[in-house]
């Protein structure tokens, strides 16, 4: 293999490095209504992109959050969970089903929510020179499936 050729390899390899896993992970939560743990993400992953490491998957989800790309979600059960996060995505809420794990995202109920999201906002700035950025809803109980098979 010529010299030129094999340094140009080499820098490829580098830059796949570092950029391919921010694709690959963004790729993957855009293509999924799933709220995915970084393992399930590496082991998805793993499959087209045999050299990524774990370490790395945390890393990039550390970083894609923090630049506001994903969000990432501890619904009681120890390991975090990330999803896309887009203006384009309807902003939603979260139902966790405490028995078998299902997450549902809804939206319905947005407007009467915000409503109230803002008017608690308002008072938690007034009562503790609180401002509040951000907020997240869940309700924890028994999906439908799950209560049939009680
Ligand atoms: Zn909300
Ligand atoms: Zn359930
Ligand atoms: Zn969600």
């Amino acid at each position: 293999m010529p010299g030129p050729y094999r340094w140009r390899k080499r820098v490829e390899g580098h830059f796949c490095r570092w950029t391919m896993p921010r694709e690959a992970i963004l790729d993957l939560l855009t293509r999924t209504s799933q709220h995915l743990t970084a393992k399930e993400i590496y082991a998805s992953l793993l499959q087209l992109y045999p050299g990524i490491g774990l370490t790395t998957v945390y890393r990039t989800l550390d970083l894609l959050e923090k630049s506001g790309l994903i969000k990432k979600f501890n619904f009681g059960r120890g390991e975090n969970r990330y999803e896309f996060a887009s203006e384009n995505k309807p902003h939603h809420h979260h139902l966790i089903c405490t028995k078998c794990g299902q997450i549902i995202d809804y939206s319905d109920f947005a407007n009467e929510e915000l409503e109230l999201v803002k008017k608690t906002a308002k008072h938690l700035a007034e009562k503790y020179k609180f401002i509040v950025h951000d907020h997240n809803i869940e309700f924890y109980g028994l999906c439908q499936q799950c209560q049939k098979r009680q």
